[in-house]
């Protein structure tokens, strides 16, 4: 198996087995050069200067969303808004879209698999608006049903926010149905791509989703820079979620009138750096395409859990196929606390994540309190992956 390590500063200089991917992805030396590329060559504000650099800095974060727009498949690059995150580019949505739409007697849904980022602004937009917050609730391997998921969609889901794929199951969900459900029955819906952009091709018009939502760190990309897509007919009716520089088009001393789309949402100075380095991780991306991402995420995921299956003190959550993981592993070991877990396997050069993930809700729901989870990428390698799982078998032993 080829190694992609080398195209990695922090994994080819270290021998730690890295698989805590889903919190946040290491970057490669092209994204790292972009980043320094744009403070060393384009710095000016963007947006603001007419001189030349600011122009070029503008330049820069422009060409950068329509980078995104072409990795979404959007129609066009004004439905392309950047935010810090995901958690941002939801909060916008419930403050701006929910807050304005929602009232009571409305149903406001929620896949029970939903990360806090994307359930904390909607309990925030229910308690507001009088909307009521319904769940969909998942099976224990963490499936969607058909039956569940025609059960809780009614004329009353005027908005529904969906994972397209879960950080601690690793799932892909049938967003597809969801969105044709609720859109026959006069609803909108937002899909929470944190977890997915880095594994799976996106393009919001086949899907027909209303917003869409990820962060660049997931993907590589620096921290601090994040995408909203949104349809432009929402967008544009939309009031600002912040306001500020940037933002308007014209003041008075009493009021304002507003940028047009996208920039009516960028209140503030931008992260153009952080937008330029995440163009160069989309670019790095496709030169790999995402076929080859998945041969190797899945190759080494299916090595990781069949040698976990072989513990039978070891609990894999959700499904025990690996082809319906995108590398994500999250497993109890009977008697062991994750806490305990994660320092024995940090002894061993491998870092894990343990805790509830974000994900209280599911977890209960499952019937687990805290668990431990291992998150590969593409550049991961076997040997990463025998590491880990060598460790994990010793771990009774270590506990004595
Ligand atoms: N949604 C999902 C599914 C996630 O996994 C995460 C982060 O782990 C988030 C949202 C929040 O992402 P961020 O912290 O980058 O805003």
């Amino acid at each position: 198996m080829k190694s992609y390590k080398e195209d990695f500063p922090l994994l080819r200089n270290s021998s730690i087995a890295y698989l805590d991917n889903a919190a946040t992805a290491q970057r490669p030396e092209a994204v790292l050069k972009a980043e320094r590329e744009f403070y060393e060559k384009y710095n000016a504000n963007p947006l603001r200067g007419l001189y030349q650099l600011g122009m070029d800095a503008t330049d820069c974060y422009e060409k950068a969303r329509e980078t995104v727009r072409d990795f979404l498949h959007a129609k066009k690059s004004s439905e392309i808004i950047f935010t810090r995150n995901t958690t941002e580019s939801i909060n916008l949505v419930a403050y701006s879209y929910a807050l304005n739409n929602l009232k009571e007697g409305d149903e406001l849904l929620v896949g029970i698999d939903s990360h806090h980022s994307n359930l904390l602004p909607w309990q925030m937009a229910a308690r507001v608006t009088g909307a009521k917050l319904v769940f969909l609730d998942c099976e224990m391997d963490g499936s969607y049903t058909k039956e569940a998921i025609e059960k809780v969609i009614t004329g009353r889901t005027k908005f529904a926010a969906i994972t397209h794929v879960s950080n601690v199951i690793g799932r892909v969900n049938p967003v597809e149905d969801i969105i044709r459900l609720v859109h026959k029955n006069g609803g909108v819906v937002l899909v929470d791509a944190a977890q997915s952009a880095p594994h799976l091709p996106i393009d919001v018009c086949a899907m027909d989703v209303d917003f869409l939502a990820f962060s660049g760190h997931k993907l590589m990309a620096p921290m601090g820079i994040g995408v909203l897509y949104g349809k432009e007919k929402l967008l544009d009716e939309m009031p600002p979620f912040l306001t500020g520089g940037e933002m308007i088009e014209s003041v008075t001393r009493e009021s304002a009138v507003f940028a047009e789309l996208p920039h009516k949402f960028e209140a503030g100075t931008v992260n153009g750096a952080g937008a330029w380095a995440l163009k160069a991780a989309i670019e790095y991306i496709n030169s790999l395409g995402f076929a080859t991402l998945q041969e190797r995420e899945l190759a080494l995921t299916t090595q990781a859990m069949e040698e976990l299956k072989k513990i039978p003190y070891v609990n894999i959550i959700g499904s025990q196929d690996p082809k319906e993981h995108n590398g994500i592993v999250n497993f109890t070991v009977e008697g062991v606390h994750p806490h305990d877990i994660a320092s024995i396997l940090d002894g061993a050069g491998v870092d894990v994540r343990a805790g509830h993930h974000c994900a209280q809700p599911l977890l209960k729901h499952l019937g687990v309190f805290v668990t431990t989870r291992a998150s590969i990428a593409f550049y991961n390698d076997e040997e990463d992956i025998h590491r880990f799982t060598e460790a994990v078998k010793g771990i009774r032993r270590m506990m004595g």
